[in-house]
């Protein structure tokens, strides 16, 4: 019985297997038309400045509209495109989407505001091979100086920080771009890091900030970031604050910014838009915390 058992295990596991292995296939020749086909889309999560409660900037993120699978998680087609290659594409992309979108926000609304655009590993180690002139030349399209937008990479960037991403991360602040650390504590959290590159902004990652108020040693290694990022000169923005205690909270640590579901989810350009003209109409906070277009 055991035997035979054992043998149904073995039997479901490589169906699963084999299943996952041709979804896999399957997601990865999809996304290889995703970009032409126009499924893939970018939203925009506000990032408010905790103490006026104004947004100075969004992060673009990526979504995926398949056809049959409904919206895919950037968690689950990400990886694919950087094991592809496609990530090259997407990434320059998304760039370009959020030059345009950002030159029309500071126009519109606030000559400083920023968005902030996820860069992946992948894409800075590209055979050394820098990645300036295709991204300033966007910038150059529209006009834009490099101030309007915030790269933000992860410690797996610099763990093996070779010339080239140094050289890369170089030659966007010299292009006036500015850098943010993401997901910062999950990682290594190498304070080297912090010394060594040129970073503007740390973001705390959402694992900390979920169990804040609950959890006193996450509430302690906020607070420790936070004071250390300010005697470095970064500012911090806290990811993922959904509730008003945790928000309060990072308020009451000098937090500079957060994005989070308390404010808004990630929305589409044309919902942001719809959140700035209103803060701009009433030339003050939208009241309560919440964002909505
Ligand atoms: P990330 O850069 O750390 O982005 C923050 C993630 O947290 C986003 O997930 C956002 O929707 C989510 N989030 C924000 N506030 C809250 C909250 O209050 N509660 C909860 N539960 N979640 C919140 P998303 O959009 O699914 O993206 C996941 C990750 O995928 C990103 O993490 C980033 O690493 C990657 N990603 C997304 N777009 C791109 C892209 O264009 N290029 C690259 N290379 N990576 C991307
Ligand atoms: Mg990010
Ligand atoms: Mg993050
Ligand atoms: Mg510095």
């Amino acid at each position: 019985l055991a035997k035979k058992s054992g043998g149904n295990r073995v039997c479901h596991y490589t169906k699963a297997l084999r299943k996952s292995n041709e979804t896999r296939r399957r997601m990865l020749s999809d996304l290889r038309g995703a970009l032409l086909k126009k499924q893939i889309k970018v939203q925009y999560q506000p990032i408010v400045e905790i103490a006026t409660g104004k947004i100075f900037k969004a992060e673009a993120l990526m979504r995926w509209q398949h056809p049959e699978f409904g919206v895919v998680e950037p968690k689950r087609f990400i990886p694919l495109a950087e094991e592809s290659g496609l990530i090259h594409e997407l990434g320059d992309w998304i760039f370009q989407e959020a030059t345009r979108e950002v030159a029309r926000w500071r126009e519109l609304f606030d000559p400083k505001f920023q968005v902030s655009v996820n860069v992946s590993p992948v894409q800075f180690r590209q055979n050394g091979k820098s990645h300036e002139p295709l991204w300033i030349r966007h910038l150059r399209r529209e006009d834009l100086s490099g101030r309007s937008l915030i790269v933000e990479i992860t410690e797996g960037v610099l763990v093996k920080a070779e010339m080239s991403v140094k050289e890369n991360l170089l030659l966007l602040r010299k292009a006036g771009i500015q850098v943010a650390l993401d997901d910062f504590g999950t990682g290594y959290s190498s304070l080297a890091y912090l010394k060594t590159f040129d970073i503007d902004y740390l973001k705390i990652d959402q694992s900390f900030v979920r169990n804040m108020g609950a959890d006193t040693d996450d509430q302690a290694l906020c607070e420790g970031i936070i004071v250390m990022a300010h005697k470095l000169g970064l500012k911090v923005i806290a990811e993922g604050g959904e509730t008003e205690k945790q928000l309060s909270i990072l308020e009451s640590f000098g937090c500079d910014y957060a994005q989070g579901w308390l404010y808004s989810k990630a929305v589409t350009a044309e919902n942001l838009e719809i959140i700035l003209q209103k803060q701009a109409d009433a030339a003050l906070p939208v009241s309560g915390r919440a964002l909505t277009p």
